[in-house]
């Protein structure tokens, strides 16, 4: 197979480095490099999609997904709430386009979102 051009494939095949918090038999689970709130980790499908969405008709995956998402917000202790986010789409926020949900957690969480 080629050599992944994708920053998310390369982080799955170990060609950037990354803080890998959790793992499953379909996702990862990394610290965002630039974290927004005390926990901040990035839970991805192994498998290259350009979004949530398009995980729709994959739902091992997508359970998986948010399987781990909900293990890594146990792990890092956030009882007491977190938030999970999925930009999707440039209007969306979203800057890397292989699909992620955000775990945010650890302070109060403002709403609306900016
Ligand atoms: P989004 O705007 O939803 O596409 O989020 C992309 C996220 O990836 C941002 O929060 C970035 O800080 C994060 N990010 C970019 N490069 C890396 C990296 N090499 N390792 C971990 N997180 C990254
Ligand atoms: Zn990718």
């Amino acid at each position: 197979m080629s050599a992944p051009t994708c920053l998310f494939c390369k982080i799955v095949a170990e060609r950037i480095p990354a803080t890998v918090v959790a793992r499953s038999e379909h996702s990862l689970a990394f610290r965002d490099i630039d974290p927004q709130a005390p926990t901040h980790v990035l839970v991805i499908p192994r498998r290259h999609v350009q979004n949530v969405g398009e995980l729709a008709d994959a739902p091992r995956e997508l359970a998986d997904l948010f399987e781990l998402a909900a293990r890594v917000a146990a792990q890092e202790g956030l009882g007491r709430g977190y938030r999970m986010v999925t930009n999707t789409g440039s209007e969306g926020g979203q800057i890397v386009f292989h699909a992620h949900v955000h775990v945010l957690g650890g302070r109060p969480m403002q709403w609306p979102p900016g």
